[in-house]
């Protein structure tokens, strides 16, 4: 998918339809944004909460949903320093709008006949889960291969979903199955990787940087992986 043929919408309103906090410290809200352009899997909106004195602070948030679903899906995990992930998590309510800007991203995009390679930290297995639903939705699941890893499998988002789509749960503070608490090693993904995939990698930054570097040393070239990170970005600073 070359860079700017992804859809592009600008700022909405959006209305809580509905949430669920199957996950301590975290919330799925779901999203009625009024004229919504239709997203890529892969892509993420920006939320923009303003104060009663007109400061404003916006985040990124990757979508959850597929393409097809005609709400928007949003997972956040409070940060408990953070300015704007304690809102959405305790906060908000359904029925109540915010504003969002969205879909952005062009470069981190699935496009559904592609095979690909899916490889996720915490919550960075967010925009892997919108890719897995759209698979799913297509009946073209062996298009991808998935692995995700997380601290343990109660803290990991959509774990239930991403295990039914044959993914690769690793956990890093205890044991999973007969697996020991590890990180994601090279020789896991050896088995998952095939020749004109494209691998996407997500999570934070220092996951993002370790699996790519895991998946180069297997010797996919540098230009079939593509990476997003959870991170503060200048996009985001608070004021704007
Ligand atoms: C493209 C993109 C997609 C994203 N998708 C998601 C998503 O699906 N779900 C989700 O929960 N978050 C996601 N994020 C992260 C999100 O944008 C915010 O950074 C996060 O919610 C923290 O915002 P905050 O206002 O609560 O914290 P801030 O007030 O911004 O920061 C509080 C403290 O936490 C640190 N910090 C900020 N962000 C992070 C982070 N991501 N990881 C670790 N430390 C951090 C800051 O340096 C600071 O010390 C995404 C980020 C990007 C760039």
């Amino acid at each position: 998918m070359p860079a700017g043929r992804a859809p592009a919408g600008g700022w909405r309103t959006a209305t809580v339809a509905g949430l669920r906090r199957p996950i301590a410290r975290s919330v799925e809200l779901r999203f009625d944004v009024h004229d919504r352009v239709q997203h890529m899997a892969g892509q993420h909106y920006v939320v923009r909460l303003t104060a009663e004195d007109g400061y404003t602070a916006q985040r990124s948030y990757s979508v959850a949903s597929a393409p097809g679903d005609p709400l928007v899906e949003l997972f956040v995990e409070r940060l408990d320093d953070g300015e704007v992930s304690p809102y959405l998590v305790d906060v908000v309510e359904p029925g109540d709008e915010l504003e969002v800007r969205g879909p952005i991203g062009g470069w981190f995009v699935w496009d559904g006949v592609s095979p690909a390679l899916l490889v996720g930290g915490g919550t960075g297995v967010v925009p892997l889960v919108a890719m897995v639903r759209h698979a799913r939705d297509l009946g073209r699941l062996d298009l991808l291969r998935v692995a995700v890893s997380a601290r343990t499998l109660a803290e990991l988002p959509y774990a239930d979903e991403l295990v039914a789509a044959g993914a690769l749960v690793v956990t890093t503070r205890e044991a999973n199955g007969i697996r020991p608490a590890a990180r994601l090693t090279a020789m896991d993904l050896l088995p998952l990787w095939e020749e004109g995939q494209t691998a996407f990698v997500c999570g934070s930054a220092g996951f993002a940087e370790a699996a790519s570097q895991l998946l180069v040393g297997l010797g996919i070239p540098p230009t079939s992986v593509r990476v997003e990170k959870f991170g503060p970005s200048a996009l985001d600073s608070p004021g704007r």
